[in-house]
């Protein structure tokens, strides 16, 4: 059980980062929430969180587009059982387009902050003798789209960090995993609608129904109810075996 074990979730004030902390809250694990303002609000979510679900709920600011902060979040947390790699940005333009600053940011934060938070948690893990790393990827970790090379490339290396993390902890009462999820309607999702109308000449309407539904065979779209209750599993003792695997949660969209 996850009861009193502490969870650092990146990217945790929104969306499935959120959902992700709602359901380790739930089973009774400590929760550091993150992103990289630092907001009243942010700390008021932190203490509604504790009190919903009575339990311990830090916010801790730190930027995880800088290796640096990354590698402080975990330090700061000062114990990491369940490291869940959340924390993610899209951008979406033609590959001679993409802007540079936007390739560097999002590989930066949707992959890179993975290899600095797990060199940081490990040790950690070590030490007390078990650990989970749990890596929020994609479908597009599994398969591209076109206009999201810096988001496809960045979600297939996290899935081969995944791969490689669990290689090196195989022998170790530590497992690490990646999800796959398919199209979950957060505010990352719903911002990429307006440029996505753009680059294929549709309406905003068009875009759900005929570019991101399209994808998904089930045309639903994926809950962070569902994501939370994943990550649960994967942290629980009946996955102690279930390691280095890159699970898709997409409505069928990777069986075609
Ligand atoms: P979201 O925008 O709701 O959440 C992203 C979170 O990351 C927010 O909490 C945001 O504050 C945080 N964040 C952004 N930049 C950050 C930074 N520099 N430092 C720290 N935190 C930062 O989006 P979401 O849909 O919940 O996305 C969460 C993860 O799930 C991302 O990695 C995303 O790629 C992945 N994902 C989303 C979908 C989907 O359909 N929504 C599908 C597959 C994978």
């Amino acid at each position: 059980s996850v009861e009193g074990k502490t969870v650092v979730v990146t990217g945790s004030n929104s969306g499935i980062g959120l959902g992700v902390a709602r359901a380790f809250a739930g089973a009774g694990a400590k929760v550091v929430l993150n992103s990289f303002t630092d907001r009243d609000e942010d700390h008021d979510l932190a203490a509604d969180l504790a009190k919903e679900f009575g339990t311990e709920v830090r916010y801790i600011q730190a930027d995880m587009s800088k290796g640096d902060d990354a590698r402080a979040l975990i330090e700061k947390a000062g114990v990491c059982d369940i490291l869940v790699n959340n924390a993610g940005i899209q951008h979406v333009a033609p590959i001679d387009e993409f802007p540079v600053d936007k390739w560097n940011a999002i590989i930066a934060i949707n992959m890179s902050s993975a290899f600095h938070t797990t060199a940081a948690a490990l040790p950690m893990m070590r030490k007390a003798g078990w650990g989970r790393v749990i890596n929020v990827a994609s479908a597009h970790g599994l398969r591209a789209s076109p206009f999201k090379s810096a988001y496809v490339t960045a979600k297939h290396g996290i899935v081969g960090m995944t791969k490689t993390v669990a290689l090196e902890t195989a022998k170790e009462a530590i497992t690490c995993n990646a999800i796959c999820p398919g199209y979950v309607l957060t505010p990352l999702v719903e911002a990429q609608i307006p440029d996505t109308a753009k680059e294929y000449d549709m309406s905003e309407d068009e875009v759900i129904e005929k570019v991101i539904l399209a994808k998904q065979p089930s045309k639903e779209f994926v809950t962070v109810e569902q994501l939370g209750d994943m990550a649960l599993f994967l942290a629980s003792d009946a996955a102690a075996q279930l390691t280095g695997q890159a699970i898709a949660m997409d409505g069928g969209w990777t069986a075609a």
